[in-house]
């Protein structure tokens, strides 16, 4: 019996006549993971992308796994094949879902027909998959309108598919149907989550970290490295760039008052992240802010560290409960390693007061007593990339 995959994408279909730089996107995407699971056969037809084992080496628990990770899929179908015939339809039935109904008191059978040459009408053929199972698991119940479990054949150009129901693919839009935008990723947990939020999104990400050795140690860098990889689940290569800020750090302990370090800092990083998006193309800016999580995150906050960027920031976990986020977090696989105890270059010379409510005069009063452009052309002199692939 031959087992395939239907891959089927919701919002994609509204998305009229660029629809097809969409699926090509996506397919391109597919293909790429799906090749590593062995040879597939990959080709879309109505709405739907079939993954079709050719030989006996293919995984296709490794395909399932491989496409569930690929934005712009919403569900994924692992579904027999049947000739177009009743008898065969089923005799697959009978012999293919059972397995899938262990424990199970009641179902419904479902039919759809995209091929509607079919002889019998979709009603009919229900009840005939219907009966046929109730033959081979005469204890199951038929319940049409609170069912455990539904199982549905679908005829299609080339068979009849039949499953047992759907897997949750990643939803979203396809990786880079949005552009770039660059991630400002640091070991936390909520940057992690604002990356996969906007990639989910079809944003290619590239990653900027900023870290403050000797402040900061090597295990920090290799955390937030671990956690760009991590977001390869789904990403599949995002290249980080880490720039030190050491030097600009120190000098703001030095010359500058204290209450105003934090605001300081971020000003310099949006700096520095602009001009790294801008000589890596990337549109946008992305930060794990959560509205008045801590001092620098009230609305005053944000608009003073905004003041400073001339491109979108865009704060996908803005609107979000701590809680929320941690879910997101655990799903995507970032949290284990996001609570790793490793110092961050915003947790080194913490202020005992930082402002919630600051003035942007008095920041940009504070912030010219160093020279800003001369520290951000320094800091971009110590830019170093990593590239991390799935
Ligand atoms: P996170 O959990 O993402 O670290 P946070 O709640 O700790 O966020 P902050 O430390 O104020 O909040 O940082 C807010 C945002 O600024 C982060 O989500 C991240 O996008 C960015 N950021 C903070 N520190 C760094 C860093 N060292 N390198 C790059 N970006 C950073
Ligand atoms: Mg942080």
């Amino acid at each position: 019996m031959t087992e395939v995959l239907l891959c089927k994408y919701g919002e994609l279909i509204l998305k009229g006549a660029n629809r097809s730089y969409f699926e090509g996107l996506l397919m391109k995407e597919l293909k790429a993971r799906v090749r590593r699971a062995g040879n597939f056969d990959i080709y879309k037809a109505q709405s739907t992308i079939y993954v079709e084992p050719q030989d006996e080496s293919c995984d296709l628990d490794a395909a399932l796994d491989a496409a569930s990770h690929v934005f712009g899929i919403v569900t994924i179908d692992r579904a027999c094949v049947a000739e177009k015939n009743l008898e065969s339809i089923l005799a697959a039935a009978k012999e293919y879902l059972p397995q899938f109904m262990q424990g199970v008191r009641s179902f419904k059978a479902d039919a759809r027909r995209a091929d509607k040459t079919f002889p019998l009408t979709s009603p009919e053929l229900a009840a005939e998959i219907g009966a046929a199972l109730l033959e081979v698991m005469p204890r199951l119940k038929v319940d049409l309108f609170n069912p455990d479990i539904v199982v549905r054949v679908e005829i299609r150009e080339r068979g009849a598919y039949i499953h047992a129901g759907q897997f949750k693919g990643a939803g979203g839009m396809p990786l880079g149907s949005s552009g770039r935008g660059l991630l400002l990723l640091s070991g936390g947990i909520d940057s992690p989550v604002a990356g996969f939020m906007m990639a989910k999104r079809g944003v290619t990400l590239e990653a900027l970290h900023f870290e403050s050795y000797p402040y900061t140690s090597e295990r920090a860098r290799e955390k937030v490295l671990e956690l760009a990889r991590i977001l390869c689940e789904y990403c599949t290569r995002i290249k980080v760039h880490v720039i030190s800020l050491t030097h600009i750090q120190e000098e703001l302990r030095d010359k500058c008052d204290e209450d105003y370090f934090t605001l300081l800092l971020r000003r310099y990083m949006m700096v520095l992240a602009e001009r790294v998006a801008r000589r890596n193309k990337c549109g946008a800016l992305i930060t794990g802010e959560s509205l008045a999580q801590v001092a620098s995150q009230t609305m005053r906050a944000i608009s003073v560290t905004d003041a400073v960027v001339n491109m979108p920031v865009f704060r996908p976990c803005i609107g979000l409960d701590k809680e929320e986020i941690v879910a997101t977090a655990r799903k995507i696989g970032t949290f284990e390693t996001s609570i790793l105890p490793y110092e961050d270059c915003c947790t080194v010379f913490t202020p005992r007061h930082p402002r919630t409510r600051p003035e942007l005069e008095r920041v940009i009063a504070e912030e010219n007593k160093l020279d800003f452009a001369a520290l951000c052309d320094e800091a971009m002199e110590t830019l170093n990339t990593y590239d991390i692939t799935l």
